[in-house]
């Protein structure tokens, strides 16, 4: 470690890329993987490194674990899927706990998972730049202290990217934005209706954010309107009492996808009626195979339909240009306006700090290879929460990820063992 860390020094002062001031060099192995991020996917890729005998580090940039959960969402919120389907590996909810946890639960749930596994993550420490060393065979991780600006720097065999799905918010131009006058505000800091009591709303976005800020708006007496640019699935939450998703995923073990969509949108049809006489048009292909095809999840309703049938909440189709108080929509309508909420989602961060050509695309930031091929990259570099399957994507790939990574590590262990001297391959 000593020599290695040498290296980077003599190698730092003749490279101005790596003119770092002030690093702190982190002492530790570099035969501890490195987390970046402590979300529900980070937490479930250490505890099940943690139950195979090896500890790892998280770094993460906020100052507590799932910070999109505890910093980034609304009051109402709770999970959209059944609790079953939500479990990290090795630890399931409490019976009491209802079906759908609300987001006080599910963090609950996630800080006793952190303790029993032992997590303690390296809080405020954001992660700007990690890169491979071929001549040295690691990773190289940079991070930079959120609330101190220190920087320090890691070296370690194995990186496991769990910045997630929804890092950053995805904040649309839309012509006139300067001139609107009221408030405009993304969904990651809309709380509650409370503070829009009895004002004319307008939320840009129909997934399930927007269609529950919708409710939510409603429910404290605002006037929301609703932006519908594209097609939409809206599907019940619930058919016959049991999950739509997990009757989803049960339909799916004896019939083919085409034929479960089929089903999904009959009883769709039968308990919301034509969506699209609301204005919220149907995509050509089906829920599940839309899914499939390009991670597009369907609305789950849980009440905004029933609003938008009786009035309380307008449909409009995407805006052309915003104006003081006014948004003028695509189909020539204005409407004046006294806030409005952006539900127009998140995006991945990752070719913001990791230099690395293969494995992430640099476009949307998400793996290249797809589900369920796209965990494992090259000289140890791992992600673990881009499969849009949610948190059951995600604790697939934690268990994975954990096994290759013990695997790796026993026979580069046996190597140690056998030849002291061993330097690490230079890929694998
Ligand atoms: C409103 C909402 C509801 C959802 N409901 C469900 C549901 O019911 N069921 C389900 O399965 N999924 C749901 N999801 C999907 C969601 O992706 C998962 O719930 C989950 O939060 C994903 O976990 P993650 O750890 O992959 O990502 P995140 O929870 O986003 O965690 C990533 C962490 O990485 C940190 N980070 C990012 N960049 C850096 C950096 N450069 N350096 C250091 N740290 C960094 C972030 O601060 C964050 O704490 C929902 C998502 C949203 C937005």
């Amino acid at each position: 470690m000593e020599d290695f860390l040498r290296e980077i020094e003599g190698k730092q002062s003749h490279d101005p890329h790596y003119a770092f001031q002030r690093i702190s060099k982190c002492s530790g192995s570099d035969s501890t993987p490195i987390i970046v991020g402590a979300g529900p996917s980070g937490l479930a890729v250490a505890a099940c490194l943690k139950e195979r005998g090896i500890a790892s580090v998280i770094l993460e940039r906020s100052d507590c674990i799932a910070s999109l959960w505890q910093r980034k969402t609304y009051g109402r919120l709770r999970l959209h899927l059944p609790k079953q389907f939500c479990e990290l590996p090795m630890m399931g909810f409490p019976p009491a706990s209802p079906t759908y946890p609300d987001k006080r639960e599910f963090v609950d749930y996630l800080e006793a998972y952190a303790r029993r596994f032992g997590i303690r993550p390296q809080f405020n420490e954001k992660v700007v730049v990690a890169e491979h060393d071929g001549a040295l065979g690691l990773w190289r991780v940079r991070s930079v202290g959120s609330k101190n600006g220190e920087e320090k720097e890691y070296v370690c065999r194995w990186l496991v990217v769990a910045t997630g799905e929804n890092a950053e918010v995805v904040w649309p131009e839309i012509e006139g934005m300067g001139d609107f006058g009221g408030p405009i505000k993304h969904t990651s800091t809309y709380r509650s209706g409370e503070e829009f009591r009895g004002k004319s709303m307008l939320v840009v976005g129909c997934g399930n954010s927007g269609m529950e800020v919708c409710l939510d708006l409603c429910n404290h007496n605002a006037m929301p309107s609703l932006v519908v640019r594209d097609t939409v699935h809206v599907l019940p939450r619930d058919v016959l009492g049991r999950s739509t998703f997990g009757l989803s995923m049960w339909l799916l073990k004896w019939l083919p996808m085409r034929l479960v969509d089929r089903l999904l949108l009959l009883a769709a049809r039968v308990m919301l009626g034509d969506t699209a006489r609301l204005g919220l048009n149907r995509p050509k292909v089906g829920p599940l195979e839309l899914k499939n095809l390009n991670g597009k999840t369907p609305v789950l309703d849980v009440g905004t339909l029933a609003k938008i049938k009786s009035g309380d909440i307008k449909v409009y189709p995407g805006i052309r240009r915003l104006k003081h108080q006014t948004v003028e929509f695509v189909d020539g309508r204005r409407e004046n306006f006294d806030a409005i909420i952006l539900a127009t989602g998140y995006k991945s961060n990752v070719p913001t700090w990791l230099e690395e050509r293969s494995m992430f695309s640099k476009d949307d930031g998400f793996p290249r290879r797809a589900f369920p091929n796209g965990w494992k990259g090259e000289c140890g570099l791992y992600a673990v929460g881009f499969t849009k399957r949610g948190l059951l994507g995600a604790s697939m790939d934690a268990r994975r990820i954990a096994e290759d990574i013990e695997r790796s590590w026993k026979e580069e262990e046996k190597h140690r063992i056998q030849f002291p001297n061993f330097v690490v391959p230079k890929s694998s």
